[in-house]
């Protein structure tokens, strides 16, 4: 049995109403405990920040499309090796890779565990790439992780929409979702996508037609929302909306929002979608009107999708967003179309703090954190690695905590395209650690239905970082002194030290068992995999319930 008593710490763990109290935190066999005898072995913790470990809510580090990325970038792994860590424990098999945008497997889990984070989800998976999926995060050690998967342009849910038989169209998301030993389910670009592969290439609206009238997003986004809804899945239904990066989407993402008429739903990479356009056709920041709406609608909750400076490298199911970004930069890119389940594009990219276009989305993530009205609801996200990589989540806190650097920082970057912008203007408000902690930890747990994560009450899962307090705050949450995956000591005073398998992250709702009968009769007539041989099996984790909010 494993014990460890982290003594003396600030602790800040918002979830249980604990705002930096000295006290000790107490780990027994992977779990927080109330209290253990005075011999447990101890880790001095006194003036240190004690935070439970990093809950990522949407990255991509583990999906068919992150491979494909891999596989277009040769050049940025010869360019930034990792060397194996030095592990403690000779069965542990260190591994080297590769870093910069699009980290190797092992060197994924590695970083994150470095940073503090415990648990990541990647956010677009296709279900028939379930496979790699699992494989990937198999060689991610020490993170816990799942995925979500892509339904808004799968050709058999369309199919089924077009009958309007809408409980047909959950038991089906049901399926899927446990069939892919999936987490969630994701909307990229509801229609879109499919639109753009038919050749279409008009923007889409909320009531723009797939072939018929009865298929919409506005239809695709009610039926995936009621599901994820109806089978009481622990998080939200994922959007990720309509138009993503076009100026003037904002108007998209209010009707979105507004459609949803008071459903539970998650808006992801919010930033990518809060562009206006002047009367002149010039982006805009259209943050506060976004941001607004998302204070006053306690249903809808987003993460941002900030845009940090250098380089990224964009990767999404929305293969038309990413044909416009080779188009206008000249970069290589790849499409590739999954067996109409849905799109992926791979393109990289510089955003730059000289580029009008760069300054305004890195502006416009700023404004959604700092005119947001509840942490809890609007969480931390740079969409890894398409606004900029996970490492560079430390910098941005920096920038939410400190105003004095923030300003200069905005006096460095193009102006042109920040005029009447909130952060132009100035905003005074400088996160507190309390916040931070919600932001990165307690409020994705919370958005993603994880009941044992992202706090440091009893029975929670013990994952749990220890900061060295620095001024700078980028300093302070790069290097964490200690990090603790589920009671297992992984960094110790700065230096990864083990690294355990993390545990996989999934559900498996029930469904109609009737459905599958037609389901195989596609399989049979489109698919290039034979039905019993589509679900995932193996995964050796319980699935987390459903039903329990
Ligand atoms: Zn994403």
């Amino acid at each position: 049995m494993i014990q460890l008593r982290i003594a003396g710490g600030s602790v800040y763990d918002p979830a249980n109403d604990t705002d930096g109290d000295v006290r000790d935190i107490c780990i027994e066999d992977g779990r927080i405990v109330a209290s253990l005898p005075d011999a447990a072995p101890r880790l001095d913790a006194r003036g240190m920040v004690v935070m439970p470990g990093g809950v990522d809510i949407h990255c991509h580090v583990a999906s068919g499309s992150v491979n494909v990325a891999r596989r277009l970038l040769p050049e940025d792994h010869g360019r930034h090796p990792a060397t194996a860590p030095s592990l403690d424990d000779p069965a542990e098999v260190p591994r080297s890779g590769a870093a910069g945008t699009v980290p190797t497997t092992f060197t994924t889990g590695y970083r994150y565990a470095g940073l503090g984070y415990t648990t990541v989800f990647d956010a677009a998976v296709a279900p028939i790439m379930a496979r790699t999926a699992h494989s990937q995060l198999d060689d991610t050690p020490i993170v816990d992780g799942g995925f979500f998967a892509l339904l808004g342009n799968d050709d058999y849910l369309l199919r089924l929409i077009d009958t309007g038989d809408r409980e047909r169209s959950r038991e089906y998301a049901a399926w899927v979702l446990g069939a892919a030993g999936a987490y969630a389910i994701k909307i990229v670009n509801p229609a879109g996508v499919e639109l753009w592969k038919r050749g279409t290439k008009e923007r889409t609206d909320l009531d723009t037609t797939l072939g018929s009238s009865r298929v919409t997003p506005r239809v695709i986004l009610e039926v995936l929302v009621d599901s994820a809804n109806a089978l009481k899945l622990p998080h939200a239904a994922h959007i990720h909306c309509n138009n993503l990066g076009l100026p003037g989407n904002s108007a998209t993402t209010l009707a979105t929002m507004a459609a949803l008429d008071g459903r539970r739903a998650h808006f992801t990479h919010l930033q990518f979608h809060s562009y206006g356009k002047s009367p002149d056709g010039r982006w805009r920041s259209a943050a506060r009107e976004i941001i607004e709406y998302l204070n006053a609608h306690e249903n809808i909750s987003g993460d941002v999708g900030q845009v940090m400076f250098g380089s990224a490298t964009t990767i999404t199911a929305d293969a038309p967003v990413e044909y416009l970004l080779h188009k206008s930069s000249g970069r290589k890119w790849a499409n590739v179309d999954i067996e109409l389940e849905t799109g992926c594009g791979v393109v990289p990219h510089e955003y730059r703090d000289r580029n009008a276009v760069a300054a305004l989305q890195w502006a416009i993530g700023l404004e959604l954190f700092l005119l947001s009205g509840d942490p809890w609801r609007l969480v931390l996200s740079t969409d890894h690695p398409n606004g900029g990589s996970f490492m560079s989540y430390p910098e941005l806190i920096r920038l939410l905590m400190d105003r004095a650097y923030r300003d200069e920082q905005i006096g460095r970057v193009e102006q042109k395209l920040l005029a009447g912008s909130a952060v132009a203007d100035g905003l005074e408000r400088e996160y507190s650690l309390s916040e931070i902690a919600i932001i990165t930890r307690a409020g994705p747990a919370r958005l993603l239905g994880l009941q044992n994560k992202g706090h440091l009450g009893v029975g929670a899962d013990a994952d749990v970082t220890v900061y060295a307090p620095h001024d700078n705050r980028a300093t302070m949450f790069s290097t964490p002194r200690y990090v603790v995956k589920r009671g297992v000591l992984v960094v110790e005073e700065g230096q990864l030290r083990r690294a355990p398998t993390g545990r996989r992250l999934h559900v498996r709702p029930p469904f109609e068992q009737s459905v599958t009968r037609d389901i195989e009769r596609y399989f049979d007539r489109y698919a290039t995999v034979r039905y019993a041989n589509y679900p995932v099996a193996g995964l050796h984790d319980p699935p987390v319930p459903v039903g329990a909010r």
